[in-house]
Order: C-alpha cells, then structure tokens, then sequence
C-alpha cells in the first residue's frame, strides 16, 4: 500500500472520455489498496483561451486579476474528475488551492511556494477518498489567489508529495517519459530509465519541457521521486531520483534545446564599475529572467554586454534595455529573437574534459556558428541561430553516441494528438 501524487496534465483531462479515463486510473488505483491524490492542469489549451481572452480585454491585464482569471481553469477541471470519480462509485474530494492551504509569495503569475498545510488533505485519504486537487494555484499572505508560473501543475504535484510524504509523485503527460532528444526531432531518441535530479534540472534549463524546473528543484530539496510516464499507457516512463551508482554512465545523456530566448546586446557600454550591476539589477527588479550573459574585452574604454532572456517577456526587457541604454550613455540597444540554446548534459562531463571540444568541433562540422557559450559542471550550452537548431540537436545526438536502434514513430507520440483532433470542439 503506498501513498501516490498523480499530476495529470492539460491533454490528459482535454475532454469528457480523457477525464474518465484518468478517473479510471486513479479508481483502479485506490482498490488495489493505494492512498491516491491527483492534481489536474486546465482541460486542454484552456489556460491559452484564457490569457488569449484577457489580451483581447485589455494589452496589459492587472497580474493579480490575471490569476484570478487563470485559476478557474484547474478549478473547472478538478470538479469535473471528481464527479467521473463518483460515478465510478468511489468517493472524492476536489480542493483547490486555497482549500489545501498552498501558501505563496506574491509574485502574481510566477509565484513561488512557501509553505503548505496538508492536514485536509490527509483527513481526507485516511476517510478512504481520493483527493482530486487543483494544480497551479496558491494563495498568497492577503488570501488572494497567485498562479505559479506556465506549467506549474508539475510543481503543486511534488509539494504535496513532499508534504503528505508520498511514496512516489507520477507526472502523466503525452509522452512517455524523458528522452535523450525531443523525438519529434530526432527520430532515434531513446527513453531514459532512470535520470538524477541534477541532470534533469540542467535538461529543463536546457529547455527540455517535460518538467517544470521549478518542479524538479522541489523534488531534490525535499527528496520526492518523480516518475514521468504517459497517460496513454501502462507502461513505466522516467524515474527522476537521487544519483545512484546504477544509472546509466553515459557521459552525455541528453541534448535540450530552447528556442523561447531572445538575445539582447547592449553595445559600447562605458566600461567602468557597477555597469553589470546596473544592467542586471534592473532586469531583477523588474522581476525578468536572465539566462546566459557575455561580457566582451573593452576597447577604447568601452564593451558590449550581451545576455539572452525569455521572449514571453521581451517588450517588457526592451523597455527597461532601453532606459538603462540612456542612463549609461551606450550606444544602441540590439535585439534578436531567432537565436535557439542547445545543451548537451550529463553527469559524467565531471570527470571527462574535452567534452565541451567534441561539442564545438561537432558544431563547426555541421557549419553551425555558436554566437554564446556558458557551462555548469554537468551541462555545455551555446546559442545559435534559431534556424540551425534542429540540425545542431541531430549532429550532437548522434556525435555523443545516443542514437538509438529503434526510430520514434510519429504515431507513437501523437495518440493524444489524434484524439485531441477527433475532439476538435473541445
Ligand atoms: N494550466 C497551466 C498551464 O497551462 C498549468 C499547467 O498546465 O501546469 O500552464
Ligand atoms: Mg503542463
């Protein structure tokens, strides 16, 4: 008997028949003697009808109505599962996040979790039901309600793992665990087994969306195993765990990439102390992410600083880019968007140089030009234009020898694409 978390995402709960699926699962769950909780994204591209509703509302919608308007979502799709729960004759309870006592910050539409209060939650599974609860949401210190950010169902999952102490936290999703590559790219992709925190962090950073990274970064601190599998099958998917010694030692274990950056240079910026300070201080106290950051060798008492940030927030940047260009004195501000970073990850890049060599020889093969480079212990990531992405992931996975022997098939993938079309009118 062991107390599961199970998060299923927007495309497991898209319509009717997958909602009743999903109730299928966590009912045959239960009678076979498990305590189950199941967290639930919105149905389908809800939460982009939303935002796409608010913009057509109002070009900069007030963040903290914006998570209100968000919440309802989850709130429509944890309802829904509970009555498919019921009709299967097993109790339920949906909760949302306020009701589970989800404390957040109050950074409205990227809020972090401070503390959580799962005392309703086991009242609720020691009184034999399965708790359905809403994923995403919080409430902050004044009780109004915070989302945490893009995908965050991932996160609530493993926070409520870590405070009911579950067993295990299972991540349902279209696909069936962590790949080596996004398979849609390279079709010799294979499924890891097994993949430790810290690689599935510098993955996520890297741009592979399976997790949430904020997710990932819960599960290490609180020692939650994830195990990533899909909701169109039985089969086991991925599981994301402390480093143990029977992990695969591939050097490389995967290639990432992410094409939702856009490359900001900040050309002749007088080069005298604080002006990083200055540049980057701005970007934090504007609440934006920087990811990669060069600055170049000053010339003439004068450098560029280039740093790449998420496009979501790129009008934002521009504006607050532009100020600071006045108040240095610098020259220009220039913007790209059609730039993607690859990575290549692996806990074995500790002990082997020349792994970053192999990486950029690779690359010049291909005639691929790198314009950024930056590096973790276990992670190599360079930045270059967006149009070469596809062909730099394929040169890198086959170079690292993770080419596998069975080809993805499209079809394998796309079983929630294909109901997801037979149910156009969601
Ligand atoms: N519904 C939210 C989103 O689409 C949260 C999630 O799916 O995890 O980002
Ligand atoms: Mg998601």
């Amino acid at each position: 008997m062991s107390v599961v978390v199970a998060k299923f995402g927007g495309t497991s709960v898209a319509n009717p028949e997958r909602i009743r699926s999903v109730a299928q699962r966590i009912v045959s769950r239960k009678r076979a003697g498990d305590s189950v909780v199941a967290v639930v994204s919105a149905m389908g591209k809800t939460t982009d009808d939303l935002v796409a509703l608010a913009s057509s509302i109002s070009d900069a919608p007030d963040p903290r109505e914006m998570d209100t308007l968000l919440s309802t979502g989850e709130m429509v799709s944890m309802s829904l599962l509970a009555m498919a729960v019921a009709e299967l004759g097993e109790e339920a309870i949906s909760l949302s996040g306020r009701q589970i006592g989800l404390i957040t910050d109050s950074v409205h539409g990227k809020a972090s979790i401070r503390e959580i209060h799962a005392d309703r939650i086991r009242v609720a599974l020691s009184a034999g039901r399965i708790v359905i609860v809403a994923g995403f949401q919080g409430i902050d210190a004044a009780g109004d309600i915070t989302t945490l950010g893009r995908g965050g169902s991932d996160t609530t999952a493993v926070a409520i793992a870590a405070g009911i102490k579950a067993d295990v936290c299972e991540i349902y999703t279209d696909v069936a665990g962590v790949y080596t590559a996004d398979p849609r790219i390279v079709p010799r992709a294979c499924k890891i087994d097994q993949i430790s925190y810290e690689e599935m962090l510098e993955m996520a950073a890297g741009g592979a969306g399976v997790l949430h990274k904020r997710c990932i970064e819960f599960a290490r601190n609180f020692g939650v195993t994830i195990h990533c599998r899909s909701s169109f099958s039985d089969e086991a998917g991925t599981l994301v765990k402390e480093y143990d010694p029977t992990m695969e030692k591939a050097i490389v274990s995967g290639v990432a990439h992410d094409l939702s950056e856009a490359k900001f240079t900040i050309r002749d910026v007088p080069d005298t102390t604080g002006v990083a300070a200055k540049v980057f201080g701005a970007m934090a106290d504007a609440n934006l992410g920087v990811d990669m950051i060069i600055q170049n060798l000053s010339e003439n008492g004068h450098t560029d600083i280039t740093f790449t940030s998420p496009k979501a927030d790129i009008e934002r940047t521009t504006e607050v880019m532009n100020r600071i260009v006045r108040e240095l004195g610098a020259r220009e501000l220039l913007i790209t968007g059609e730039v993607a970073k690859v990575s290549i990850i692996g806990a074995g890049m500790k002990v082997n140089s020349g792994v970053a060599a192999q990486m950029f020889t690779t690359l010049a093969e291909g005639g691929i030009n790198i314009s950024m480079i930056s590096t973790s212990d276990i992670r190599t990531s360079v930045v270059i234009p967006a149009e070469s992405a596809e062909e730099a992931v394929r040169l890198l996975h086959t170079a690292f020898g993770l080419d596998g022997a069975k080809v993805f098939e499209e079809t394998q993938l796309s079983a929630e694409e294909l109901a997801a079309k037979a149910n156009k009118g969601r």
